[in-house]
């Protein structure tokens, strides 16, 4: 099956967020190895980017327009939307979302420069919660919700480490390249 990355940035930061797409495509790659390690399916990679000019209905983008744009693009393509804006309703406990073949989260745009560390903290996750989500449930996992959740909430109040890799995806304590939630605890 493909994978495809989609970062959603608007028309007025075109050309101004190249260091995080490059991220961003790296991070996809990343996820095509932790994938096969974790739930045994070969996905293939896409990244792209996708502009969202300003609304002159007093609507903003929301989950339901890129669900739309997922099912256009064809159901039959995991679609992951990196967006710029919080998701107004989810059942998530982060803030990101998930579907059939359809994930999204938000992503926390850089502040400085090279900082990958935040990245990989902030967004890098957050993302491996709803891949998760959806790996687990394409593996016939019962509960590929309540487990991840529960995970997420070891994460920020049981101080459960999140795991950290290098760029040769190599297990790492020092400056992660990546960061994804524990796995180690679902049993597949
Ligand atoms: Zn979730």
């Amino acid at each position: 099956m493909l994978l495809h990355f989609i970062f959603v940035i608007k028309e007025k930061d075109l050309g101004k967020r190249n260091k995080e797409f490059e991220y961003v495509k790296k991070m996809a790659l990343f996820y095509q190895y932790w994938i096969k390690k974790n739930f045994s399916k070969q996905v293939d990679i896409k990244c792209d980017e996708m502009i969202t000019t300003p609304r002159i209905i007093l609507k903003k983008l929301d989950t339901h327009d890129l669900l739309k744009d997922h099912r256009q693009r064809g159901e039959k393509t995991y679609h992951f939307y990196l967006i710029h804006f919080r998701p107004l309703w989810t059942d998530c406990t982060c803030e990101g979302f998930h579907q059939e073949n359809f994930g999204l989260s938000y992503w926390q745009p850089l502040k400085n420069e090279d900082d990958i560390l935040f990245l990989a903290e902030k967004n890098c996750t957050v993302v491996s919660h709803e891949i998760a989500h959806e790996f687990l449930r394409q593996n016939r996992y019962k509960r590929y919700v309540e487990d991840v959740h529960d995970i997420w909430t070891r994460h920020y109040y049981d101080n459960l480490p999140f795991e950290k890799y290098d760029k040769n995806y190599d297990k790492t304590n020092n400056k992660p390249y990546f960061m994804t939630i524990d796995v180690s605890s679902l049993r597949l």
